[in-house]
């Protein structure tokens, strides 16, 4: 029995999660990312024009799916300690939903917004790394953490997240960047700063869930996809 338990200490991280029985994000029955049943309710919360919102030149958030139901309730389980494996099958979900809406920037490389070290550590995985999928490159990275945010002077922190996010290197014209959650764009603006930084001139932001900007589409959307 220590011998077996010796081994499986030893299988972890990716390896112990092939051998979980893969279970549905939003209810825990068995499936890949969401069960045939949470499906049929997602379609109820599918984002027809794609929640366009255009958070700064160059830069286009979409979203499959609103921030409801079971795509919400998927979306916190995933965060939960030990339950990450299910962001892979939301990721397929995810690519599925956007592949009709990407054009031309369905060939451009995909980076995903850096979670916080100590967010890391509580969920054992980096979410949006998973929905980002395995080709996705890591080219941003934290340069402040929450904790270091309260320690920073007044006049500072009414900057805002700006800064919070660098890249180190040139990235390419298009790049789309993903993230689990569109609340008030806030967090992507910041990231999308940084790429563009690097070289970045037109930044898709894609997220699983948008919380639909109060003032509608309309007040803040392109009139046309700009990355077709
Ligand atoms: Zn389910």
């Amino acid at each position: 029995m220590l011998v077996v338990m010796g081994r499986l200490q030893r299988v972890s991280g990716p390896v112990l999660d092939l051998l979980i029985p893969q279970r549905c994000a939003a209810c825990a029955r068995p499936g890949h990312g969401l069960c045939r049943r949470c499906l049929r309710a997602a379609a109820t919360l599918r984002c027809s024009d794609g929640a366009p919102e255009h958070l700064a030149p160059g830069v286009l958030a979409l979203a499959p799916f609103r921030y409801d139901g079971v795509i919400a309730r998927a979306i916190r389980s995933v965060k939960t300690p030990g339950r990450h494996a299910a962001a892979v099958g939301l990721g397929e979900l995810l690519w599925a939903e956007m592949a009709p809406r990407l054009g031309a920037a369905a060939l451009w490389p995909r980076t995903w917004i850096p979670s916080t070290r100590a967010r890391i550590r509580a969920r054992g995985a980096e979410i949006p790394r998973l929905l980002a999928g395995s080709d996705a490159r890591g080219w941003l990275r934290r340069v402040r953490q929450v904790g270091e945010q309260k320690a920073r002077a007044g006049h500072e922190r009414r900057r805002g997240p700006w800064g919070d996010f660098r890249c180190d290197q040139l990235v390419p014209y298009g790049v789309v960047m993903v993230d689990d959650v569109r609340t008030t764009g806030a967090t992507a603006t910041a990231a999308a700063a940084a790429l563009r930084d690097a070289g970045a001139r037109r930044i898709l932001v894609i997220t699983l869930a948008a919380v639909r900007n109060p003032n509608g589409p309309s007040a803040n959307s392109p009139a046309e996809p700009y990355y077709a």
